[in-house]
């Protein structure tokens, strides 16, 4: 560079030790980000400490007071000043980093919070004879107070950041920061379901509770379960696969949405390794793909999932504030993930979401459920006046409604047929079955189009996909890039049943399609499949793109909506769904049907 610099001075710079309040705030520019972060290490600690009730008080989305009060096994007295020095912990003597149970281990957290704003620590063990209470202020400390203290610990920080204001001008909105710290203690209390957390906003000397979660009880699947649906919601513990699964040593269990229950950004994944919640590239990538094939690329999962292993296979030591973790074989973990979410979803796979057919029922009922004014008297429903049936019926009967063949009531409707017997088709798409305890609507064309997807897959991943010869060969004419990339993959076509070749300039000659699709636009599906190649990039491999590739030839051998189906082919789709994997939603993870309890219904009607 031809300016000096001005850090460049004439006389030799000087080397000096920092001294230990200057070493505590720079060690704090790491840990405390922002006041969800000093609420992360407290709440982390009284976890450590065994606590089975945690309340969070915060004054200002924590920038003027963070008080955290567990009932955990204290601190000794004369140990509070260590609590409060650099580099001291009771969780690890330091020999192995590789065998941490706890979350804390770094003796970090509270010597930075103490550097950085006024910190008391009150905290009293059991049998000792009363509480002590220990003041530091921009990490000077003041001599040590008896107080008054049932039992466990309170850390209480106010001010953060006046010894390094700076910090402040980065904070975010109040709202922002609240929110912050509400997620960081919702993600713990998902961790920790056997404990009670309590968060109030104590602003302006009020107390607003913004978030609670009482200790579960019972099997502890069950009470995280219930802790899952206090924090993510009702609806996400209706709508979730149970995920169970191990491999060397390493188990992988919690829930995940069915396909139908999904979001629109991955913002309700949540993973925990060993009982630490972390975010983690590798593992949310494994959750995408265990779910590649069942749901579009714009929609996301909602997913609480635990990694327990042995502590060896796992390294924390990553980062100082430990949300990211190294596993020694992140492919394997990656592949559990995987296969665990295809096994749900084969398993659950024509199960349809639940929120669905309530989305549904809360269209059809006209008024607010609870105000009842359709009750009839019992036993004079057969006469029901008119004027009653219209304000709940206008959902479900536009004007012209079109009804296919009515099957025999008759046909039997089996336990053991989830799907039910078919009745009718309505509307020409939708398959309306009675099954013992309700009815399901199939929507016949994304079913139909999921059935086929899975033949596909099936008949290539046993090379045997059968195609059909056309009579005549059918050009189809393309811009010259597309033809070129439709030739350049063209044996991979072919294992796929489709057989094309060059026809001179832009065109392609299709001889053979696949035989499941049936009768075939062959010029729709290449230029379909030529969109498919441009939207996964240059690449010419199509290997780990088949699947795309097929989902895409799928839809063109769908039933289209429109067409009438016998009573015969439509039990036959109903039974085909049933013993195929992932049934329950199309290849864009639409649900192919909705199911409407008995009860649902009788609701509808103000029986229930
Ligand atoms: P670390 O958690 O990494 O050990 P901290 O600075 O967070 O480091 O805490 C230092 C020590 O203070 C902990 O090891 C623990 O012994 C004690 N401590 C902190 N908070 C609590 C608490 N709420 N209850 C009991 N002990 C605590
Ligand atoms: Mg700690």
């Amino acid at each position: 560079m031809a300016q000096p610099t001005p850090h460049i001075r004439a006389e030799l710079p000087k080397i000096r030790q920092l001294d230990e309040a200057a070493i505590n705030r720079i060690a704090a520019g790491e840990v405390v980000e922002r006041p969800a972060s000093a609420v992360k290490e407290l709440v982390e600690n009284a976890i450590d400490a065994q606590a089975r009730r945690i309340t969070i008080d915060v004054a200002d989305a924590g920038k003027t007071l963070i008080r955290v009060s567990d009932d955990g096994h204290g601190i000794a007295g004369p140990d509070l000043p260590l609590a409060l020095s650099r580099h001291a912990t009771s969780k690890t003597d330091g020999a192995d980093l590789l065998d941490i149970h706890s979350f804390g281990f770094r003796g970090e957290a509270l010597p930075s919070l103490a550097a950085i704003g006024r910190l008391t620590l009150t905290s009293r063990v059991k049998d000792a004879e009363e509480a002590k209470l220990l003041t530091v202020e921009a990490g000077r400390a003041h001599p040590l107070r008896p107080a008054a203290l049932s039992a466990g610990t309170i850390v209480e920080l106010r001010d953060i950041f006046f010894a390094t204001p700076a910090r402040l001008k980065f904070m975010r909105s109040d709202r922002a920061e609240m929110m912050a710290i509400s997620d960081v203690v919702k993600r713990l209390a998902m961790a920790e379901p056997a404990t009670t957390f309590v968060l109030n906003d104590v602003s302006d000397g009020g107390v607003r509770q913004v978030f609670r979660a009482d200790a579960g009880q019972g099997e502890l699947f069950d009470v995280v379960m219930q802790r899952l649906s206090v924090v993510l919601g009702r609806e996400f513990a209706e709508n979730a696969m149970r995920i169970d699964a191990e491999r060397d040593g390493i188990r992988l269990w919690g829930a995940a949405s069915l396909p139908t229950f999904s979001r629109g950004a991955a913002v309700a994944q949540h993973l925990f390794v060993n009982g630490r919640p972390v975010r983690d590239k590798l593992l949310i990538g494994a959750l995408r793909g265990g779910y590649s094939d069942v749901m579009a690329r714009d929609r996301h999962p909602v997913a609480a999932l635990f990694v327990d292993c042995p502590a060896e296979l796992v390294d924390v030591n990553v980062h100082p504030a430990k949300t990211e973790v190294r596993f020694r074989d992140p492919g394997l973990v990656r592949g559990l993930i995987v296969s665990a979410i295809r096994h749900a979803l084969m398993q659950e796979g024509h199960r349809s979401s639940r929120t669905v057919a309530e989305g549904v029922l809360g269209a059809a009922q006209a008024e607010p459920a609870g105000a009842r004014i359709y009750q009839m008297p019992l036993g004079t429903s057969e006469h029901l006046p008119r004027h009653f049936t219209e304000p709940s019926a206008r959902a479900f009967a536009p004007a012209a409604a079109v009804v296919g063949p009515a099957i025999p009531a008759e046909t039997e409707v089996r336990a053991d047929q989830p799907l039910g017997a078919a009745r009718a088709q309505v509307h020409e798409n939708y398959i309306i079955a009675q099954t013992p305890d309700g009815l399901v609507i199939v929507d016949q064309h994304a079913a139909h189009e999921r059935l086929v997807y899975e033949r596909l897959k099936r008949q290539h991943d046993a090379r045997n996909v059968v195609s059909q010869a056309l009579l005549i060969p059918e050009i189809v004419e393309l811009p010259e890039p597309d033809a070129a990339a439709i030739l350049a993959v063209s044996e991979d076509l072919a294992a796929l049943g489709l057989v094309v070749e060059p026809f001179g300039g832009g065109a392609v000659a299709v001889r053979e399609t696949p035989a499941v699709l049936g009768q075939v636009n062959a010029a729709a599906l290449v230029r379909d499949i030529a969109d498919e190649l441009s939207d996964q990039g240059g690449s010419t491999a199509l290997r780990g793109r088949i699947d795309a590739v097929l989902s895409r030839m799928s839809c063109h051998g769908s039933v289209r909506s429109g067409r009438q189906m016998r009573p015969e082919e439509m039990n036959a789709l109903l039974r085909e769904m049933e013993v195929t994997p992932s049934s329950g939603q199309c290849n864009h993870g639409r649900p192919t049907y909705v199911k409407l309890q008995l009860s649902d219904i009788e609701r509808l009607f103000g029986r229930s």
